[in-house]
């Protein structure tokens, strides 16, 4: 294979199926994404960069107390009374710029209502295309603001595949999307519970240094210590 060959990842479905249930099992079902309205979602999505949780609730209290949690309430608002208002959130200067782009962007589309009707393929790309937003934060939006079965990548599902031995490590975004969604049926539960699952079991037991001897998913796993 050429240096230049993309890595695939086609997993066999039942073995990803394994996976969910072995997570299911070990923590059961996940109360998430955190949020009262599908727009608040989306400025999670954008927080969520690079940010921990904790600090993005922070944010979003911040968002609320101040009465800016609102399409109309962002954009009528000052660069920097907004930049410091999601201040916990870190990079907050970067991540207001973003959020006002998502926001000029929805309102361009009639709000987030109306982009609600679009189609799920022109929804992504149209999500692509505004300035700041990557693949894992239009896909935060698809799937957990939008209910959009599309399956969210983040370097957990990245450690815990690796760790399984079901991918070398260099596949792009687009491949281990495009493997999760042509392996699993086009269940919008089943990947909003999926990728919670992953991001508790990496952020408790599969960490950066694994906690293999409480694991569930030890005596299936390759790479247990
Ligand atoms: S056995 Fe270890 S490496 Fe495998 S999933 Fe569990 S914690 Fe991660």
């Amino acid at each position: 294979m050429g240096r230049d060959t993309p890595l695939l990842f086609d997993p066999p479905s039942d073995v990803l199926l394994r996976l969910y249930d072995g997570l299911l099992s070990a923590y059961g079902e996940q109360p998430w994404w955190p949020a009262d309205t599908p727009f608040e979602v989306v400025v999670g999505a954008v927080l969520t960069q690079n940010a921990a949780w904790t600090n993005v609730e922070k944010a979003i209290d911040r968002l609320k107390a101040r009465g800016l949690l609102s399409l109309r309430a962002i954009l009528d608002c000052e660069s920097a009374a907004l930049a410091d208002a999601i201040r916990p959130s870190g990079y907050f200067n970067v991540k207001a710029t973003r959020l006002r782009a998502v926001c000029e962007f929805l309102h361009a589309q009639g709000g987030l209502e109306v982009f609600a009707s679009w189609g799920q393929d022109a929804q992504r790309a149209a999500l692509l295309g505004v300035k700041g937003i990557g693949p894992e934060t239009a896909d935060d939006i698809l799937l957990y603001a939008l209910d959009r079965p599309v399956f969210v990548i983040d370097a957990y599902t990245r450690r815990l595949l690796q760790r399984h031995g079901l991918v070398a490590g260099g596949e792009t975004y687009e491949a281990l999307r495009g493997g999760f969604e042509r392996a699993l049926p086009a269940d919008v539960h089943l990947y909003q519970q999926y990728h919670a699952l992953i991001v508790m079991h990496a952020k408790h037991v599969c960490r950066k240094s694994p906690l293999c001897a409480r694991c569930a998913l030890a005596a299936t796993c390759p790479g247990a210590g």
